[in-house]
């Protein structure tokens, strides 16, 4: 363990010298990704497994939000509901969205991680 609460190490190098990722050096902007880890010797950026487990809940939570979101929506329409559930339904699929980015730019990563092995 060390400070921070950063219980892990580079999976490049091993090295436990690690440091939250700048804005700009992930590839992603999004909520989640503020978890990514750079590693201080060799410059890795990695996402750690939390970031996986936090694009699962947005998936989980998000996809079904949206879903009853929406038809509560377009079942009456009327200029007072979309007030209400129009950012709501917005936020929702915003959030299952980031969940799949998420998701696929891990499984890229392990594809490249075992390809280069
Ligand atoms: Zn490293």
């Amino acid at each position: 363990m060390t400070k921070h609460g950063l219980p892990r190490t580079c999976p490049h190098c091993g090295s436990s010298e690690l440091r939250f990722a700048r804005k700009g050096e992930f590839p992603l902007h999004y909520i989640v990704l503020r978890k990514f880890l750079a590693c201080k010797t060799c410059g890795n950026v990695f996402q750690p497994s939390s970031a996986l487990t936090s694009a699962l809940l947005l998936i989980l939570l998000g996809g079904p939000a949206s879903v009853g979101i929406a038809a509560t929506l377009f079942s009456r329409p009327s200029p007072l509901k979309v007030a209400i559930y129009g950012p709501a339904l917005l936020f929702s699929v915003a959030m299952f969205y980031e969940g799949c980015r998420v998701l696929m730019y891990w499984r890229g990563r392990r594809r490249q991680e075992r390809e280069t092995r």
